[in-house]
């Protein structure tokens, strides 16, 4: 049983990605413009983009800039940053979900630091899709634009993307923003579309992975026992099925006995389903909110992890002194939350608000938390940092 999707176009979350001043903006406000004329879009200026308001997510506040447009395809929801700091917030947070990501590098620089950043996040963060825009092309010779290309598509596979076959496209942002019908004006931004439609498959809820699912709520129900409640992040549960639910230290055998759905009984569920699990032989005591049900031997708890992490700075909220080292606090993720120890790593001796980089975490329980996972740092209730996980340690 898969739940039927609404009858509409589908859907893919997109975002342009590069270093400062290489045109990310000004194809943001190209592609409204070019899609508008085709009644698929609203156009969208470059002010009106770049003076994106505030928007809090996840407690930080980010500076972040939503537009909408379609293909004959799919629609599309593209987000764009003002700031280098907006990026990194963006991306480790998660906030916008990027299923796939327009790479801008301007042909007169090549890649710079924040190209490798962000193509750095964005591994981190699971983005496998990326198309390449080389911006400027106005400005540069042929030569250029296919060394750019070049040194492009071996930094791509350097990052473990696709580099031999992702799209790359050469274009000039600003030629087509003022609706030039040249090779690099319009017609670009149309060949950048064309990616996008043919290159990104549309995500797909995934169905087939182990089950997994964290448990928002546990209660019992008199003559049945004891329910687990939460949305299925991946897979398929059925009835019957062994199961198990790891967290805060322990592992407990289960089984489905029972799933409820939109409170009626079912014999299977799948991932984007809220879902109600009778799970077998264990009570209510034993369980709590924050544990992740899953297929047995399909993931460990531990302790320690290897994080990206980024502090808000005071004017974000956050700390105004820097972190050295064994810094204890409160961390909060999917529906847990669990005193963390943050360690730096070897040969680094602070880190600044405003920084971000690699950690090292040790919860004060043994949790699951899978590669790209994001999280929360808190101190006094207020978000301090936040983070993705990279890696879990045994
Ligand atoms: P962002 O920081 O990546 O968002 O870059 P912007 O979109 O703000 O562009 C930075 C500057 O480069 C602006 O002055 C743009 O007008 C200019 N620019 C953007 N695209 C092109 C282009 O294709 N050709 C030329 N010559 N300039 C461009
Ligand atoms: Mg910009």
């Amino acid at each position: 049983k898969v739940n039927p999707e609404p009858q509409q176009k589908q859907h893919c979350n997109v975002g342009t990605i590069g270093h400062v001043d290489h045109g990310k903006t000004t194809l943001t406000a190209a592609i409204t413009k070019i899609m508008e004329q085709k009644g698929q879009s609203k156009y969208t200026s470059y002010d009106d983009i770049d003076s994106a308001p505030e928007e809090k997510s996840r407690g930080i506040t980010i500076n972040i800039a939503h537009v909408y447009y379609q293909t004959s395809l799919r629609h599309y929801a593209h987000t764009d940053c003002p700031g280098h700091a907006d990026y990194v917030k963006n991306m480790i947070s998660g906030t916008s979900q990027m299923d796939c990501a327009i790479l801008l590098v301007a042909a007169t620089d090549g890649q710079m630091p924040q190209t490798v950043e962000h193509l750095l996040l964005a591994k981190q963060i699971g983005i496998q899709h990326i198309v390449v825009f080389i911006n400027k092309a106005d400005l540069v010779d042929k030569d250029t634009l296919e060394l750019v290309e070049l040194e492009i598509r071996e930094l791509l596979s350097d990052f473990g993307f696709d580099g031999n076959d992702c799209p790359v496209i050469f274009g000039s942002a600003l030629k087509a923003l003022k609706g030039e019908e040249t090779e690099y004006g319009v017609p670009s931004v149309h060949r950048l579309m064309d990616a996008l439609d043919k290159y990104v498959p549309t995500p797909v809820r995934d169905y087939t992975s182990p089950f997994e699912m964290p448990i928002d709520n546990v209660f019992s129900v008199p003559g049945r026992g004891t329910v687990v409640t939460g949305t299925i992040k991946k897979g398929t549960i059925k009835k019957g099925d062994d199961a198990v639910v790891l967290g805060f230290n322990e592992e407990h055998k289960t089984q489905a006995s029972g799933l409820q759905v939109f409170k009626k009984n079912v014999e299977v569920a799948v991932a984007g389903d809220n879902v109600g699990v009778l799970v077998k032989n264990l009570k209510v005591a034993t369980l709590e909110k924050g544990m992740l049900l899953c297929a047995r031997n399909s993931k460990k708890i531990s302790n320690h992890y290897v994080a990206n992490i980024y502090f808000l700075t005071k004017g974000e909220g956050g700390r105004s002194k820097p972190i050295i080292g064994k810094y204890i606090q409160q961390m909060f993720s999917a529906t847990w939350n669990c005193a963390v120890r943050i360690d730096l790593k070897e040969g680094q001796d602070m880190f600044m608000p405003g920084q971000h980089g690699q950690v090292l975490l040790t919860l004060i329980k043994k949790m699951v938390m899978s590669d790209g996972q994001s999280f929360t740092v808190r101190e006094n209730n207020k978000t301090v940092a936040t983070g993705t996980i990279v890696k879990t340690l045994e």
